[in-house]
């Protein structure tokens, strides 16, 4: 038994149109299909991850993401953050993003090692890391679209840039951080807090030079590694005014 197609008409907003092809993009898209589809579904099937939209509205009505879409169907897809003005909508971040925890996929590490620099609780794992978003609230930041629409994924956002300096702000902008940033209070390496400590106890750590100039010292509580401000943070501290000095 052949089935009528049905036809819906997509449209994307703001930052949801760099998941789309060129032509695609900020204009109406005609998608034709066939049998019960949810809406999220068929908004995954052009391209744009769930954890990325926030709101959806068909015939001008928000939609949760297992709405059944029909045919005639017009269908208008927000992104996170995106400010518009309806009343009564249905928004499908159940909490706001206040509890600001991340995940990173294998490949982000010098973006997870610049994010607890600014002191965010950053996690960062080889494996797929959806369990743990999901078991942590974080959110995951991924480069991957794929890992992006598995179903277990509630938070996310997908890395437009392949340049870690980039990326971070890219996650500084979007995730409205500026005023929430805590520079050099968690450990770079391992995600632990740091925590002051007296010279005498990390003496034997110390390089000659380091012993003789420096006085003022943090160690991370779970690794033990060892912080000071110097030479070599000077680049880590420019990075930290930039990013201080975003415009939201
Ligand atoms: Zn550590």
């Amino acid at each position: 038994m052949t089935e009528q197609p049905r036809n819906a008409t997509f449209r994307f907003y703001a930052a949801l149109n760099d998941f789309l092809p060129p032509r695609q993009r900020h204009i109406d898209i005609p998608l034709a299909f066939k049998g019960r589809q949810t809406v999220k579904h068929l908004a995954e099937s052009l391209g744009v991850p769930h954890p990325e939209i926030d709101l959806i509205i068909v015939n001008g009505r928000s939609v949760d993401f297992d709405y059944i879409t029909r045919d005639g169907d017009r269908v208008s897809v927000y992104p996170v953050f995106e400010t518009i003005d309806i009343s009564n909508a249905i928004h499908l971040r159940q909490q706001p993003l206040h509890d600001l925890r991340f995940i990173l996929d294998g490949h982000l590490g010098r973006l997870a090692a610049y994010l607890r620099m600014l002191g965010f609780d950053t996690a960062y794992r080889n494996d797929i890391p959806a369990d743990q978003s999901v078991t942590e609230h974080r959110i995951l930041l991924t480069r991957d679209r794929g890992l992006l629409k598995r179903k277990a994924i509630l938070r996310g956002y997908c890395l437009r840039s392949s340049d870690p300096l980039q990326q971070l702000r890219e996650i500084v902008r979007r995730f409205d951080l500026v005023d929430r940033l805590q520079p050099f209070t968690r450990c770079m390496v391992c995600n632990g807090l740091l925590k002051d400590v007296e010279k005498s106890a990390i003496l034997h750590l110390l390089e000659p030079r380091t012993r003789q100039f420096i006085h003022h010292f943090k160690q991370c509580d779970t690794c033990g590694k060892v912080y000071w401000r110097g030479h070599h943070t000077e680049q880590m501290e420019k990075i930290i005014e930039e990013m201080k000095a975003i415009d939201r």
